[in-house]
């Protein structure tokens, strides 16, 4: 038994089995016999094995990858077909959508109710929204004016075609929903993909590798490795017969990746690190702003690329808000993600544990005030919500991402002010304003050097919306039509009639 709560039968009998990687249609062990030990976050106790893929398993994946993209069964699919396959898919998540939620759940640490409502059903409600786009990827029509060849008619067009095979290199933090981000257009477009989930959790991967065999998906056009990123992410990363790299994760690795990328110019998506600040402004509904405020850097942990983890107040409203806060982390409860009344589940493993409490006993050895929690604790890798006050804006606390439940606030005096701080960071992927002073807002939302600005509200992400980074958070936009030209390539077509 994984935990006090009761497990769906299926999800039981999931773990039960013997986890392996899909190739083509064959769930394989990896060539060379090794395995990775899955832990539940909560327990720190063993949760599954599955194989760790060697370079040899992720060539073979590509190859299988490979072939199915140039079959003719997948290649020549009608967009309709494409369509219906992607909502066959969102309704096999809709009908296992508990066992996915408790499978991210024992294997990430997240709330098993939370995922259910938030990972799973964007996750569908994405697919879904992808499936509309395979019936409306165009081109277009040119009239070429050609002054050298003055002679004869011409007919131009432009055609918009799938990129090809896909390498998928995906980070723990919301494992299925990552994995359906760069799924869902490379399904639309007609692209093959080879999924490399993240090291700690790789489960829900592999049910929604089942799922797409269940869908319909010819062989191969859907394939899973899964092992380590030293390993296997760099064997998929620096593959030559990959078309494309789309990465959520690290800076760090997503530098790496987008150097191997140029190498073989295959091209490249990243979606990497972030500092996202909540900026509010003294004319807020001050509650709404610490409640949001609050959810925006403890939900999921604070593992959440663009959680709001700086948070800036207008000066006199400073110690009001941050009180606030602190009132709302001191009342969470931590435990298992599996008990729906747990508001805050353990990080993913104990090493993200213990990089996130040295960030704390930095700010403690920097002056900084642990305004509320401040502590970690097992068994499990869990840390407190914490609100830290009086950090340097140059400090690393202010300027590094934790990716964990730490709140560094700091108060600003005026907009310019608030501004220049929130734009004084390396990353640049989301930021919210708190304000009702509509004119202000709008001065303030063409300044902000982020991917996305939110008003009154915080990480509230829509498939139709592109999602991305300026700065260090990365190159490309995921959702929206800005996926849809990430998974294809333009061919100019003249023909002298
Ligand atoms: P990570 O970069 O360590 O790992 C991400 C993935 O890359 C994993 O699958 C890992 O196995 C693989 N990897 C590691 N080393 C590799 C290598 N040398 N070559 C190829 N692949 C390799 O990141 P993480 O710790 O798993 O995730 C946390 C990070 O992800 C945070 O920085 C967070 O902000 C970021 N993130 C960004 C977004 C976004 O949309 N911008 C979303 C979620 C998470």
């Amino acid at each position: 038994m994984h935990s006090t709560f009761a497990l769906n039968p299926q999800t039981e009998a999931f773990l039960a089995r013997p986890q392996k990687m899909l190739i083509g249609e064959q769930w394989l062990t990896a060539r060379d016999g090794s395995t990775l030990t899955l832990r539940n976050p909560a327990t720190g106790q063993p949760l599954a094995e599955v194989p760790a893929a060697s370079h040899e398993d992720v060539d073979l994946a590509v190859a299988v990858a490979r072939q199915a993209f140039e079959d003719s069964a997948w290649s020549r699919m009608r967009p309709r077909e494409r369509q219906n396959l992607l909502w066959r898919l969102a309704d096999l998540l809709e009908r296992d959508a508990q066992i996915l939620a408790q499978l991210e759940c024992l294997n990430n640490g997240k709330s098993a109710a939370v995922a259910q409502v938030m990972d799973v059903q964007l996750s569908i409600d994405f697919l879904r929204y992808m499936a509309g786009w395979a019936t409306k990827i165009q081109g277009s029509t040119v009239d070429p004016s050609l002054p050298l060849m003055p002679e004869g008619d011409f007919h131009a067009f432009v055609r918009r075609e799938a990129v090809g095979v896909v390498g998928a290199i995906v980070a723990w933090n919301f494992p299925l929903l990552l994995a359906c981000w760069k799924l869902g257009p490379a399904l639309a477009t007609g692209c093959t993909v080879v999924l490399k989930p993240a090291d700690e959790t790789p489960l829900s991967a592999l049910k929604l590798a089942e799922l797409v065999l269940e869908a319909g998906y010819p062989a191969g056009v859907f394939n899973v490795v899964t092992g380590t990123g030293a390993v296997a992410g760099a064997a998929l990363s620096r593959h030559p017969d990959v078309d494309k790299l789309t990465f959520t994760g690290s800076t760090e690795v997503g530098k790496m990746i987008g150097k191997a990328a140029m190498d073989s110019m295959t091209r490249v998506t990243l979606e990497l690190g972030g500092k996202s600040p909540t900026i509010v402004m003294g004319d807020a509904d001050l509650k709404q702003a610490a409640a949001g405020a609050a959810s925006a850097i403890f939900f999921n942990q604070g593992q959440v690329c663009c959680a709001g983890s700086r948070l800036y107040v207008q000066r006199k409203h400073f110690d009001n808000v941050v009180g606030d806060i602190v009132d709302i982390a001191n009342g969470m409860k931590l435990g298992s993600g599996m008990d729906p009344s747990v508001a805050m589940g353990p990080l993913i493993s104990a090493r993200q544990q213990e990089r996130v409490y040295s960030y704390i006993e930095r700010g403690r050895e920097l002056g900084a005030t642990v305004a509320c929690g401040g502590e970690m604790f097992g068994p499990g890798y869990f840390v407190k919500p914490t609100v830290l006050t009086g950090v340097s804006q140059h400090g690393p606390l202010v300027q590094e991402e934790i990716f964990g439940p730490v709140l560094v606030a700091v108060p600003f005096d005026d907009i310019e002010d608030a501004v220049r701080l929130a734009n004084d960071n390396r990353y640049g992927l989301g930021a919210s304003i708190w304000s009702n002073d509509l004119a202000a807002v709008h001065r303030m939302i063409p300044r902000i050097k982020s991917g996305s600005v939110w008003v009154n509200c915080h990480s509230a992400l829509d498939p139709s919306l592109p999602f991305g980074g300026y700065k260090m958070s990365g190159l490309g936009r995921e959702m929206g039509a800005a996926a849809i030209e990430h998974y294809t390539e333009l061919k100019s077509v003249l023909i002298k009639v």
